[in-house]
């Protein structure tokens, strides 16, 4: 009866960084938010490097920073890659030069279970209602709208919650994400098959580099090596999917010889021990994980994270690109529940910023394989191969990692004026010079032009704080778009602000 009818505001499925950061950032607005999670946090999940955006920029705007800052998490200055033509591994770091190094030039590396805990409790403290061991298995349609979900609550009961919005961050393995209409498309480009595990006593880079992500080529394919504490280390082999049958069939053995096959990654291991029990004790495969669902939202719908998309684990965008989206999902419900601007160019800006913060982090990765010379291999031959230098793509990781999207909001909020007035003379040089040379880059990255507009709108928005504009005087990024309110919670229409 109508009397029972369970409702909030938004329902939120899944609880990892996609899930609770939306539902924090709602239920900071004084909205009713309810999260669904299937398992019992702490609980496991891939992808521990993160990028600086998410530490400083998403988890500064939810309140978590201080609370990231004392778990003991590793500290990430960069990544050090043995790629491309350099026989040397070369180190990038978040910074944009050495001289501007700050304290929000950093990232982590994280146990995932912790970290995604951390988050969740927060969501809480934030005024959210977390419910685990729940598991969602239908949306709820009433007149072509998505007006709630069907769910097994802990006990086994089949049960139904009614919402305004409904946010599927369920990630890779959602069941409703279909409910969205179109359809997921699997890239053609990276078709790769994970096999990974963790290892107690491996070598660390020499410091200031021990905490970096170490990732290596080698004619299979390329390895991560992830420093989660002083002892413990995540390692993984990014492979072809065709190896599948062979990984699959005695994963041991198969990760055993691709070490072999890899110089730099058999030394660092020379003297470690593979973690045999517990969360960590098994090796784990993952595939078919690059993705893009091609509409992201329907009327009371809307995907986030990995249930909309995913690239690839190669620079660690994963986790930024789950609390990008959550952040401008977020600003789309809370402008439509404050009454602002209507559903649908809402969930149209969210959509059009997320898919192209996908498409330049898409055309990134894919030039991050391209610059790897390899071919005699399989694995690499069948990327496009091109001959290029790596210092041009070294100086874009700097920036992309540092000017997340033109975002103020994700900037250290402390001196984020000052910072920018000193960076920008600085920034907008370099993509000047970088720009300039398009004809001549050999790196096919600066020839897309979704990458070049975006470096180029992070130049302009920095070039704005360098004149001593105010900060919230935002411009649309699309024509006829919205802007984002000076906090970044909201939406506003250009004009009506
Ligand atoms: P998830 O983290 O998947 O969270 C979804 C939550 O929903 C889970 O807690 C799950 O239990 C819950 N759930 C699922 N189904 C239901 C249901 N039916 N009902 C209720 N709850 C449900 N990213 C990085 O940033 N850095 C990396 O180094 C990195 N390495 C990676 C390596 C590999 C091999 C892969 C495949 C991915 C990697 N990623 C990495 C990506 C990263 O794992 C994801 O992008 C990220 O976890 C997405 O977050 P999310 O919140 O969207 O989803």
């Amino acid at each position: 009866s109508a009397g029972n009818r369970e409702e909030f505001d938004v329902v939120v499925v899944g609880g990892g960084p996609g899930g609770s950061t939306l539902s924090t950032l709602v239920a900071m607005q004084g909205h009713r938010v309810l999260v669904l999670e299937k398992e019992t946090f702490p609980r496991y999940q891939i992808g521990e490097s993160l990028l600086p955006s998410t530490v400083h920029g998403v988890c500064r705007m939810t309140g978590v920073t201080d609370e990231l800052a004392e778990a003991g998490f590793t500290l990430k200055h960069g990544g050090t890659l043995l790629w491309g033509a350099n026989p040397e591994p070369w180190t990038f770091s978040f910074s944009v030069s050495p001289t501007m190094a700050s304290a929000t030039s950093t990232a982590f590396q994280v146990e995932r279970s912790k970290f995604d805990k951390i988050l969740l409790d927060n969501a809480v403290r934030k005024g959210v209602e977390v419910r685990q061991q729940v598991t969602v298995n239908d949306v709820v349609e009433e007149g072509g709208r998505v007006t709630g979900v069907a769910y097994t609550d802990a006990d086994g009961a089949q049960k139904e919650v009614y919402a305004k919005f409904v946010v599927d961050a369920s990630g890779n393995g959602s069941r409703i994400y279909k409910k969205v209409g179109g359809t997921r498309e699997y890239s053609d480009f990276f078709r790769s098959l994970a096999l990974f595990g963790y290892f107690e006593n491996g070598k660390r880079l020499p410091e200031p580099t021990s905490g970096n992500i170490l990732s290596a080529a080698f004619p299979s394919g390329w390895f991560w090596y992830i420093p989660l504490s002083p002892t413990l280390t995540s390692v993984g082999a990014v492979v072809r999917k065709e190896m599948a049958a062979r990984i699959q069939g005695d994963p041991e053995e198969a990760l055993r010889s691709l070490i072999d096959e890899c110089p730099i990654i058999k030394d660092f291991l020379s003297d470690a021990t593979r973690v045999t029990e517990g969360d960590y004790g098994q090796l784990r495969v993952r595939k078919d994980y690059s993705y893009h669902q091609t509409t992201f939202w329907r009327p009371g719908f809307v995907l986030i994270g990995d249930a909309a998309c995913f690239v690839d684990p190669v620079f660690s965008s994963g986790v930024h690109l789950a609390t990008y989206s959550a952040l401008l999902a977020a600003r789309s419900i809370n402008s439509i529940l404050a009454g602002l601007v209507e559903e649908a160019p809402a969930f149209n800006e969210f959509e059009a910023r997320y898919r192209r913060e996908y498409g330049v982090f898409y055309e990134f990765l894919m030039s991050f394989y391209d610059m790897h010379v390899d071919e005699n291999s399989y694995f690499w031959s069948a990327k496009k191969v091109t001959q290029n230098q790596h210092s041009e793509l070294e100086s874009f990781v700097e920036l992309v990692a540092g000017v997340s999207s033109a975002e103020f909001q994700l900037a250290d909020a402390e001196s984020a004026a000052l910072r920018f007035k000193k960076r920008s003379a600085e920034f907008a040089d370099a993509i000047d010079e970088l720009v300039a040379d398009e004809e001549q880059s050999m790196v096919p990255l600066f020839r897309s032009s979704v990458v070049k507009q975006a470096m180029q709108e992070g130049a302009q928005v920095q070039g704005r704080a360098l004149l001593g504009e105010d900060l919230g005087e935002d411009v649309p990024m699309f024509e006829g778009g919205l802007i984002t309110s000076d906090d970044g919670m909201l939406w506003l229409v250009p004009g009506q602000a």
